[in-house]
């Protein structure tokens, strides 16, 4: 059944996971409030990534287990640290991004020109431009090109017939104006295969504000808008403090700021968001091992934590695609999710980008400090390279919600969230039959003793359905009922929130059995028990 994101959001709001920013007030565009389980859920995820990255991170291609570390650095930085890494400087106009070159254009500084080998037909009306018929290829230049630096590139990439000449046929357009569908098959203008170029982006994406007294433009500080930054400049901090060597990894988790233009998609894209970002630091000969290995660790963690349906897809670029890249990096993979507004497409979860030695490079001459690496045993010094898997929590749990969500008309809540019990905000709710004491008292003490280890509810109020029916709608994986039974012979009533089937238990082994059943979510714990 197609999942309606309105039913998802009224969830959220109804049961305290997610709510709009300012409420009272009308809310805020793109701000969003995590209710008492939208937290622990959010926490949960968050948990989980670090325990699989930081605190048992992967073993690696050769066996052993690789490094990494964390770290928590400031969400303002100095501001010459956004200067090097791109963000500040070209600023006010939406930009283009070639993925092939790693080069950045204004977009209003392109323009597309088409130029077919076969024929070109299109109708320039004074409203809108309809192309007819198949384009063969299109090309985007700099708007100051001269026909001669066209024809010379054209003939480079092969193409014959060369250029077709201004004779007012020739659809001529603002880069911006193009669809996304047009840049699939738009060749930057420095790169050698088609569908290289992003959609236009605003790029005056950050949050900015001012540190101390004074609104100067001396003192204008930013909010970071990627957590990734953070890492570069902290890389030989860690380096000197720390045992860790190449290759090796930093690992952190943190609030991100961008003022998208469009936020949209309930908490999909909104301008406060939270990242989980971990910079693999290698040789520039191993990256395309690296990038291989980290796709598939974050596959496995996705999977791990939920995600298992076809709902889940990973992008990967193909040996054809890589060879171009193979000068210049290797790109972005991505991990992709099907999200009910995105569907049958999928939208981006994580990507695995290889940065390469880009961002030290950048702070290494903006700071003028040396960010070089120097092999103990070789004596090699090298920049290193990054492989990135980048991650939105916020995103994610998003998907989690997404996934869980399962209608069912046969119960009283109609719906039931199917969340991993790792994930689930509550672990499991502790229901006394009834308000009196000698079933209150044995759920009372159940309670104390699980919630030392489990996120637990103990709910007294109501008939038992309605407990029911409101566990089901917030998630939680197991129930634990206290009856007559349980003053006779110590056994409590599971409940299994899926297949609704009851058995009973002994109440001494309720730990034990939520112990088991909260494995195994992280994504190394596979491997171990294997
Ligand atoms: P997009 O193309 O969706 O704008 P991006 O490619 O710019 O994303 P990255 O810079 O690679 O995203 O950020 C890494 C991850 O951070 C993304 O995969 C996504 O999960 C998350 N993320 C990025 N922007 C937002 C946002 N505005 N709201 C929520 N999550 C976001």
């Amino acid at each position: 059944m197609d999942l309606d994101m309105k039913d998802v959001v009224a969830l959220c709001k109804r049961r305290g996971f997610i709510f709009p920013a300012s409420d009272i007030y009308g809310g805020i565009n793109g701000f969003w409030d995590y209710g008492p389980l939208g937290v622990e859920l959010k926490n949960n995820l968050r948990d989980l990534w670090w325990k699989a990255m930081v605190v048992t991170p992967p073993i690696g291609p050769d066996g052993t287990p690789v490094q990494i570390v964390g770290l928590d650095s400031s969400i303002i930085q100095n501001p010459k640290a956004w200067v090097a890494s791109g963000h500040v400087g070209g600023f006010s106009d939406p930009m283009v991004d070639c993925r092939e070159t790693k080069k950045r254009y204004r977009a209003d500084h392109l323009i597309q020109r088409i130029a077919d080998k076969v024929k070109v037909l299109a109708d320039i009306g004074s409203e809108e431009i309809k192309i007819k018929g198949k384009v063969a290829k299109a090309f985007a230049f700099p708007i100051d090109a001269t026909n001669e630096e066209m024809d010379r590139r054209l003939k480079k990439l092969g193409v014959k017939k060369g250029w077709i000449s201004h004779d007012g046929t020739m659809p001529e357009l603002a880069f911006a104006d193009f669809s996304k569908q047009d840049l699939e098959t738009l060749v930057g203008p420095d790169a050698s295969e088609p569908g290289t170029l992003t959609e236009p982006k605003e790029f005056n994406l950050m949050f900015e504000s001012h540190a101390g007294p004074v609104q100067s433009d001396d003192n204008k500080v930013y909010l970071r808008p990627e957590t990734a930054q953070g890492i570069f400049l902290n890389f030989k901090n860690v380096l000197d403090s720390s045992r860790v060597r190449m290759p090796f990894g930093i690992a952190q988790i943190g609030k991100a700021f961008r003022n998208e233009v469009n936020p949209r998609n309930f908490i999909f894209r909104s301008r406060e968001f939270e990242q989980m970002e971990m910079e693999w630091f290698c040789h520039p000969d191993e990256v395309e091992k690296w990038r291989d290995f980290w796709f598939e660790e974050r596959t496995k963690f996705w999977r791990a934590v939920g995600l298992a349906s076809d709902n889940l897809q990973m992008r990967k670029h193909g040996d054809d695609e890589l060879s171009h890249y193979a000068k210049e990096g290797l790109g972005t993979s991505d991990i992709e999710y099907k999200f009910p507004f995105t569907a049958p497409d999928f939208g981006e979860l994580e990507g695995i980008a290889h940065r390469c030695d880009f961002d030290l490079t950048a702070h290494q001459e903006h700071s003028g400090q040396k960010l070089e690496y120097m092999d103990p045993v070789t004596q090699e010094k090298y920049m290193p390279h990054v492989i990135e898997p980048a991650a939105g929590l916020t995103r994610g749990a998003l998907a989690l919600i997404c996934e869980a969500y399962t209608v069912d008309e046969s119960r009283p809540s109609g719906v039931y969230l199917n969340f991993h019990p790792a994930l689930a905000p509550k672990k499991a709710a502790i229901l006394p039959l009834s308000a009196k004491e000698e079933h209150v008292g044995p759920a009372t003490k159940l309670y104390l003793a699980l919630r030392e280890e489990f996120a637990v509810d103990l709910d007294i109020k109501q008939n038992i359905g309605k407990r029911y029916a409101r566990q089901d709608e917030i998630g939680t994986p197991y129930c634990f009922t206290i009856d007559n039974d349980t003053i006779e012979d110590g056994t409590v009533t599971v409940r299994d929130r899926n297949t609704m089937a009851q058995e009973r238990i002994s109440m001494d082994k309720v730990a034990e059995y939520l112990r088991e059943k909260m494995k195994p979510a992280g994504a190394n714990q596979e491997k171990e028990a294997a």
